[in-house]
C-alpha cells in the first residue's frame, strides 16, 4: 500500500496503556491506516529510529482564546507534543460578544488570565458576534486542533449586559443564555465552562459574571447539555463547592454529562487536604458519578513583583491596593498603620479561599534591583526576616518599597510534595492536564506539563510506566472531554502523532520573547526530546521548527460529528 506518511521503526506506545511494541505507523488522508510491521511506499517517511511513537497529547485546559487568532500553532503547547488544545475554560471566552462589550469581555480574560490588555487590543480582530462565528474565525487557519467550550461569563455578559455581575438573571435572560449554549453545542462546541472561583475579577475590580450566578442558573444551563445529549462541563474553582456540598456531583447527575473541575493538587495553603479530596473523588466515582478533578504534573512557581502581585488578593484590605496604581501601592505599603492591618490579614487563620499559605519560607527573592541588596538573591523571605528580627511581611514590604516595587519574587506553594503528587497523578479518578496554556504569559507557565510528566515523573522518579503516562496524556484526556476520534494510535482514528525520545524528553530552559502583538513579551518554555509533531497526518513541527503547514481543525462534539 502507498501511504501519505509512514513512520518507521518506532517504539509504538498506542495510548491504551498496553505494552509498547516495535513497529511502523501508516497514515493516509489524515487518518491512521495500520500499525505494526508495514511495507509499502509512502510520499513521506519519518525514521523514528527506535524512539517513542505515541498519539499527540491533548492539552485539555488552555486559554488560547485570543492567542490562537495571531498564533494558530498555540505555542508553546505544540512544542511539548500537544496536537489538540481545549480553550474557553473557567467561564472565559471571546464569544458571543456584542460590539459595545468587547473591551469588557477582553478585560476579563486579561485580568483573570494575566494577558496584557494592549496585546489583546491589537491582536484580537473581533470579526464575530456569535459563538459559531468565532469557531469559524479560528478555524480558518490552525496549526493544532482546537476544541472550544462556551464560557458562562461571556454568555452572561451577552444576555445581561452591564448588570451581569450585579444581579440574578430574569426569566427572559436565562432563556437567552440557554439559547446561546444550545446554539454553541449545535455548532460543535465540546461543552460549557462555568466557575465558582470567587477570586476572579475583571479589570474594574468586579467579580466576573459567571462567579455571580446562582446555583439554579448553573443547573439550568447544564440542562441544555442534557437536552442536546452531548458535551462536558468544565468548572474553574470547583474543589471547594464539590467538597462542601457536592455541587458538581449534583450537576453531573442532573444533566447526565461529565463535569471536569479544577483542581486536585497538593498545596501548602491547605496541608493534607489533597488526601481528603482524593478520598472524596474515589467515593464519587464508586457511585457512578462523573465529577472528575483535573490534576497537574507541574509545580506552580510564580514570579512576581509588587506591581503585578496576586498573592494577597484574597484579603480585603490588600485587594484594592493590589488593584490600584503603583504610587498608591507605595504609599499604602509605607504607611505603618496600614501595615498593621495588612499584617493582621496575613496572619489570620487559613480558610478555604486563602490565597497565601503564610509559608514565607516558600517565597524567594529572585532578582533584587539595588546593588546593595544583591546578596538577598536566592534567599527566602523567612530567613531574611529572621536575620533582621522582623515580621516576614515587614521584611518583604520593606524590600519591595525600597526597590520601588521592582524586586522580583517567586512563590511555589503548589505540588511541591513529591510523594503526594505521585499519588495524585497515578489516581484513576483524576485526569491529568491543566497547563493553562496561553494564560499568565509573563509568569512561569505550566505549558510543559507533558514533558515534565515524561521526563521528571516517569524517567527520574519512576512513579508510573511510560505506557501509563502516555495514556494519561492522550486517551484519558481525549475521552474525558468527548474527543473520541483521537487519543489512540488505532486504525481509523485521526493521525495526531508525536515522536519523542524517552531518554531525552524534558522541558527546556525558560526565557523571554517579544513575539506578541503590540510588541508584547512573554515567557517562553520549549521542550527537549520532541522530534516530530504530526497533526491530521501532516508534519507540523520537525525538531522544534514549524514546517509552515496548518493542518489543525476545530474539534467538534460527538452529536455534531454524527450529523456531519
Ligand atoms: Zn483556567
Amino acid at each position: 500500500m502507498a501511504y501519505d506518511l509512514l513512520i518507521k521503526n518506532g517504539r509504538i506506545i498506542d495510548g491504551s496503556g498496553r505494552p509498547a511494541f516495535h513497529g511502523d505507523v501508516g497514515v493516509s488522508n489524515g487518518k491512521i491506516v495500520e500499525v505494526g510491521g508495514l511495507g509499502g511506499s509512502a510520499r513521506q517517511v519519518i525514521e523514528a529510529d527506535g524512539r517513542a511513537v505515541a498519539p499527540g497529547f491533548v492539552d485539555n485546559h488552555c486559554h488560547y482564546d485570543a492567542q490562537v487568532l495571531w498564533d494558530p500553532l498555540c505555542t508553546f503547547s505544540c512544542d511539548h507534543g500537544s496536537t489538540s488544545v481545549i480553550i474557553g475554560n473557567c467561564s472565559l471566552a471571546l464569544a458571543p460578544v456584542k460590539a459595545e462589550a468587547r473591551e469588557k469581555l477582553a478585560g476579563m480574560l486579561s485580568y483573570v488570565e494575566a494577558i496584557p490588555m494592549d496585546v489583546l487590543k491589537e491582536g484580537v480582530p473581533w470579526t464575530w458576534e456569535t459563538f459559531p462565528e468565532y469557531m469559524g474565525a479560528i478555524g480558518r487557519r490552525l496549526g493544532v486542533n482546537v476544541g472550544t467550550l462556551v464560557g458562562h461569563s461571556a454568555v452572561r455578559l451577552y444576555a445581561m449586559g452591564e448588570e451581569c455581575s450585579d444581579r440574578d438573571a430574569t426569566a427572559a435572560e436565562l432563556d437567552a443564555m440557554r439559547g446561546i449554549v444550545r446554539q454553541s453545542l449545535e455548532a460543535g462546541a465540546l461543552g460549557l465552562s462555568i466557575t465558582r472561583n470567587m477570586n476572579h475579577f475583571d479589570i474594574a475590580g468586579k467579580r466576573i459574571p459567571a462567579a455571580c450566578a446562582p446555583e439554579s442558573e448553573l443547573f439550568a444551563l447544564a440542562d441544555v447539555l442534557r437536552e442536546v445529549g452531548t458535551g462536558v462541563i468544565q468548572c474553574g474553582g470547583g474543589t471547594n463547592p464539590e467538597m462542601k456540598d457536592k455541587l458538581l456531583s449534583r450537576i453531573s447527575q442532573a444533566c447526565g454529562r461529565p463535569v471536569m473541575y479544577n483542581t486536585l493538587l497538593e498545596q501548602a495553603r491547605q496541608p493534607g487536604r489533597w488526601k481528603e479530596h482524593l478520598a472524596h473523588v474515589e467515593e464519587t466515582a464508586k457511585q457512578g458519578i462523573r465529577a472528575i478533578p483535573l490534576c497537574n504534573p507541574g509545580s506552580v512557581v510564580n514570579r512576581f513583583t509588587m506591581k503585578n502581585c496576586q498573592v494577597f488578593r484574597g484579603m480585603p484590605t490588600w485587594l484594592p491596593i493590589l488593584q490600584g496604581a503603583d504610587e498608591d501601592k507605595l504609599r499604602a505599603y509605607s504607611d505603618s498603620a496600614k501595615r498593621a492591618v495588612l499584617r493582621a490579614e496575613v496572619d489570620a487563620p487559613l480558610g478555604p479561599d486563602s490565597t497565601f499559605s503564610k509559608r514565607w519560607d516558600l517565597m524567594f527573592v529572585e532578582e533584587p534591583k539595588l546593588a546593595k541588596n544583591r546578596g538577598l538573591a536566592g534567599k527566602h523571605v523567612a530567613e531574611i526576616a529572621k536575620a533582621k528580627g522582623q515580621h516576614p511581611m515587614d521584611a518583604f514590604l520593606d524590600l519591595a518599597v525600597e526597590e520601588k516595587l521592582e524586586t522580583v519574587f517567586s512563590l511555589g506553594e503548589i505540588n511541591m510534595d513529591t510523594e503526594a503528587v505521585a499519588q495524585i497523578l497515578g489516581s484513576p479518578y483524576a485526569v491529568v492536564g491543566l497547563t493553562d496554556g496561553g494564560a499568565h504569559v509573563q509568569f512561569h507557565s505550566n505549558v510543559s506539563n507533558p514533558t515534565r510528566l515524561l521526563g521528571y515523573w516517569v524517567r527520574e522518579k519512576k512513579i508510573m510506566s511510560l505506557e501509563q503516562a502516555v495514556r494519561r496524556l492522550t486517551f484519558d484526556s481525549a475521552s474525558a472531554f468527548g474527543i473520541y476520534d483521537r487519543g489512540l494510535l488505532q486504525p481509523g482514528l485521526a493521525a495526531d502523532i508525536v515522536v519523542f525520545d524517552p531518554d531525552e524528553v524534558r522541558p527546556g530552559r525558560e526565557d523571554v520573547v517579544h513575539d506578541f502583538p503590540a510588541n508584547g513579551w512573554r515567557m517562553r518554555e520549549l521542550a527537549e526530546g520532541i522530534h516530530y509533531t504530526v497533526v491530521n497526518g501532516e508534519i507540523l513541527l520537525e525538531k522544534g521548527a514549524h514546517t509552515g503547514r496548518h493542518p489543525g481543525q476545530v474539534l467538534r462534539n460527538a452529536q455534531y460529528l454524527a450529523r456531519a
